[in-house]
């Protein structure tokens, strides 16, 4: 009936992706103890349930969806991690780094009972040079008599303290107020979108594969380091890089530069920058070692590249130290690696010699064609028909599913809803997947598939 079709146009009038809108990030930071995952709890506890919760990857939890008064945003809970006392300073001085370069808004959080430590005052250096809002939370002022206290922390130089209980609730919904007033109402970057400035790039592996060797590479030869652009504004964390007659905007490479190694939650950190590097990119270049065996840790990064949804090159480097041998072994452990990622291009590359650097560019430029295409509606019926003809979904429970019709409805990644009248197995849209992109290319980019059935 017509009813139903009305939605199909929706979806094909539909872009852009994700149908939520992007949400402002507030990052909350401190040293151990302090009370911090205490303040998320009750920010988030304010309504009744967690939206949804990012998955990080050595952590259950990085990222919660929190509202307040209407407002959505996204907090960042750094604290997942502890560094070892000797280090700390410098440990939570890099996290607050961190949360300056991804938040649009940062709470740092004290324990008023103690008063400012050295380590919340390496914090708060970095913190005052901060071009984002910082609020000072004074935290476990349970009563009123502790309220004193807190007035020794305007010495931080990070402004009024906001006295709270994040245990007991007190003044929370003052603080959230005050964080709302300061959040910008749409976050800094609106990962994916055109601006029309250049495009974003994440370099990313893990430690020791040449990432730093690679952009050094990339940025001395062509010998374009551009600081800024006509037109453009350039977040101190990113590069722009001229490559191939194209300016690129490489992401988060300030930390790639400022080598942040730890004894203890160096992994998190790693996997945490990884994944905002992933985030805030239109395409990734994956760095794998290819003098080494494929690690768990290259596969969890390939993982971040699917699920993000982005669009991806992998560079095998160190390519000058492989020999024959080990281009074999190699060869079978990539079929058995990249499973999820064969529509990827694979770049063998040395950031050492430079062999192959150049053919990153073009490799990155097909990618985000990919990711950008779209297929016209009847372009892909004419097709789909064909295909069902030949080859019919299989019986399932003594009926036939026919598959009504398709439609791109997003791209970046493009995405795909089919239209049907039962319920289409797994093996059948691997086979249509496989078809789609034998017809359609697609070349390094993923693609999205998802089925409606129709009641
Ligand atoms: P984090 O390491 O900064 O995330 O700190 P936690 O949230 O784990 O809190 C550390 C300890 O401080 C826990 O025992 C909390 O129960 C306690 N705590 C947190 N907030 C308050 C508060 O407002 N008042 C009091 N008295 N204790 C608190
Ligand atoms: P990152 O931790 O990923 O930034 O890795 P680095 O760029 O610091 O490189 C780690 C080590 O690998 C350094 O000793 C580099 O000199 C070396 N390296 C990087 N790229 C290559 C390469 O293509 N060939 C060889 N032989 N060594 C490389």
């Amino acid at each position: 009936d017509e009813s139903d079709w009305t939605a199909v146009e929706d979806l094909d009038d539909a872009d852009g992706g994700d149908a939520a809108p992007p949400q402002p990030v507030l990052a909350i930071v401190g040293r151990p103890n302090v009370g911090k995952s205490t303040l998320v709890n009750r920010i988030l506890g304010r309504r009744e349930a967690v939206v949804q919760d990012v998955p990080g990857v050595t952590r259950d939890r990085v990222a919660y969806d929190a509202q307040w008064a209407g407002r959505r945003f996204t907090v960042l809970d750094t604290g997942g991690w502890e560094p070892k006392a000797e280090g700390m300073a410098a440990a939570v001085a890099a996290q607050a780094e961190y949360a300056m370069a991804h938040a649009d808004a940062v709470v740092v959080v004290v324990d008023a009972t103690v008063g400012a430590t050295a380590t919340d005052e390496a914090v708060a250096r970095v913190l005052r040079r901060s071009k984002r809002p910082v609020l000072l939370v004074a935290n476990k002022v349970d009563d009123e008599r502790l309220l004193a206290d807190t007035a020794s922390l305007w010495s931080l130089g990070l402004g009024e303290p906001y006295p709270v209980s994040a245990l007991h609730g007190r003044n929370s919904g003052d603080l959230l107020d005050a964080i709302l007033a300061v959040l910008p109402e749409t976050p800094r970057e609106t990962y994916g979108a055109t601006t029309g400035g250049p495009r974003r790039v994440a370099l990313v592996g893990k430690p020791n594969v040449g990432k730093s060797s690679l952009l050094n590479k990339l940025t001395g030869e062509d010998r374009a380091v551009v600081d800024s652009v006509a037109g453009t504004t350039v977040d101190p964390v990113d590069s722009l890089v001229e490559l191939d007659g194209q300016v690129w905007r490489f992401v988060d490479t300030a930390g790639l530069r400022k080598r942040v190694n730890f004894a203890s939650g160096a992994e998190y950190y790693a996997s945490l920058r990884t994944k905002g590097a992933i985030e805030s990119a239109e395409v990734v270049i994956v760095l794998l070692d290819a003098s080494e065996p494929i690690a768990e840790q290259d596969l969890r990064v390939l993982t971040m590249v699917v699920e993000a949804g982005r669009a991806c090159v992998l560079a095998l480097n160190k390519w000058d130290l492989v020999d024959e041998d080990r281009r074999n072994e190699l060869e079978r452990e990539l079929e058995r690696g990249l499973v999820r990622i064969t529509w990827a291009e694979r770049v063998n590359v040395s950031a050492l010699t430079g062999r192959a650097v150049r053919k990153l560019a073009p490799a990155l430029r097909t990618a985000l064609a990919s990711w950008d295409q779209r297929i016209s509606t009847g372009r892909l019926n004419g097709w789909l028909n064909d295909l069902v003809a030949a080859t019919p979904p299989p019986v399932r429970g003594g009926k036939q599913p026919k598959i009504l019709f398709a439609t791109q409805a997003a791209t970046r990644p493009p995405t795909f809803v089919l239209f049907t009248t039962g319920f289409l197995e797994a093996g059948y849209r691997r086979f249509l997947e496989r078809r789609l992109r034998e017809e359609f290319g697609f070349p390094g980019s993923p693609i999205r598939i998802s089925v409606r059935v129709r009641e």
